[in-house]
């Protein structure tokens, strides 16, 4: 099956006792018994229930995965795998990371004795010298936010492989419909489905695909006996999402290279941070491990004032001012003094988060009236 017929079909059958073709909400939180014991399969909604189960099963098959499963944020799955970890256990992750990423492993799984080292991932050999017999996981983010660099997914792999280490990738900014790391040789895929998957900004929710049988059962035991599962409400309109997600993302991918073009001919405008330019740091990467660039774009103005940007911020009509990404609409933000505000300056000079840095979350509306929106914007400064 193709994306696009996958996105509408797998993971969903008519629903068997109607012929209903949208999968029902199954609002239930228990399953009557015959005897004790004998069911069909569901027991409880915690552990199981048939509107998640077809949303697992539709996004395994996004990413050509054997498992999919579902938890009640992003971070709610994140979360389930570092429980997979033992004290003692090290972890090799990306440096330019989501904040609530980093958030949870220095604050709140670091006080558990998981020992985490954040590194540069540009060069994947690099990162060997920081392995050892205690390390499980590496947890790369590609494109990574907001500076949108590439990792290479395959080389990483095959470093993980050769030291018998399990190698996640967040596929958030990417989505299956751009990048599938389980093909690239990663053993675990996270998403945030609040973000592409749902793609209306109305949900909060996460999803892991994993092929190995193990680590599922693993991740499901946690799923289950931790409890952060979502319910069959929000499973219900992420199914729907999903149907329109290659649709989507295909517009998102047009208007990110309309707008990232547009931006970069504009005379106030200094860099923009897109891996479709030829002269991307890492573009032969992308052009390897994706099949298109996506709507995930950011700039900075002709001298890298802050006040520039929180005028361009104010002015813009169409793209809102908000934390998030991956709707329908077009989102802006300013990293500086949002998502990466915890990161000292000094810091985040060094990877060219700027002061004036805005990232654009590029939607699906028409590219003039965003083109418009942005040149208005930018006359202001
Ligand atoms: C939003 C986001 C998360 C966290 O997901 P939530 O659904 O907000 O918990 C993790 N990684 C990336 C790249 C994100 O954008």
């Amino acid at each position: 099956m193709k994306f696009g017929t996958k996105a509408i079909h797998a993971g969903v059958e008519p629903d068997p006792s109607t012929g209903a073709i949208m999968t029902p909400i199954y609002q239930t939180s228990t399953y009557v018994q015959k005897s004790p014991g004998n069911h069909k399969g569901f027991e409880y909604s915690r552990t199981h229930n048939p509107t998640r189960n077809a949303l697992q099963n539709s996004i395994a098959a996004l990413e050509n995965g054997k498992h999919g499963l579902c938890f009640s944020s992003g971070l709610g799955a994140i979360d389930a795998i570092i429980k997979l970890l033992s004290p003692g256990d090290e972890v090799i992750s990306t440096n330019d990371l989501y904040g609530g990423t980093y958030r949870i492993f220095t604050k709140v799984f670091a006080k558990y004795g998981i020992k985490f080292h954040f590194v540069s991932m540009d060069k994947p050999e690099t990162i060997e010298k920081y392995i050892n017999e205690n390390t499980r996981l590496i947890w790369a983010e590609t494109p990574t936010n907001p500076m949108m660099n590439i990792i290479d997914i395959q080389a990483l792999a095959a470093i993980a492989q050769k030291h018998d280490v399990i190698l996640g990738v967040d596929n958030t900014f990417a989505t299956p419909y751009l990048q599938n790391p389980l093909d690239l040789g990663a053993d675990l895929v996270m998403h945030s489905v609040t973000k592409y998957l749902a793609g209306h900004s109305d949900v909060v929710m996460g999803a892991l695909v994993v092929n190995n049988d193990k680590l599922a059962e693993d991740l499901a035991f946690i799923q289950n006996s931790c409890g952060a599962t979502p319910g069959p409400q929000d499973c219900f309109l992420v199914l729907r999402g999903i149907k329109t997600l290659h649709l989507r993302m295909e517009r998102h991918c047009q208007n990110g290279k309309t707008i990232a073009g547009y931006l970069r001919n504009h005379p106030k405008v200094d860099k923009v941070y897109w891996p479709g330019f030829e002269d991307h740091p890492n573009h032969e990467v992308a052009v390897k491990q994706m099949s298109d660039f996506g709507g995930m774009i950011s700039f900075t103005t002709v001298g890298d004032k802050q006040e520039d940007a929180m005028t361009i911020l104010e002015n813009l009509h169409y793209f809102a001012l908000a934390e998030s990404l991956g709707g329908v609409e077009s989102l802006c933000g300013h990293p500086a003094s949002m998502t990466h505000a915890s990161i000292p300056r000094e810091e985040r000079l060094k990877v060219g988060l700027t002061d004036s840095l805005i990232r654009l979350s590029v939607g699906v509306e028409d590219a003039e009236d965003l083109k418009n929106d942005l040149a208005e914007a930018l006359s202001k400064i």
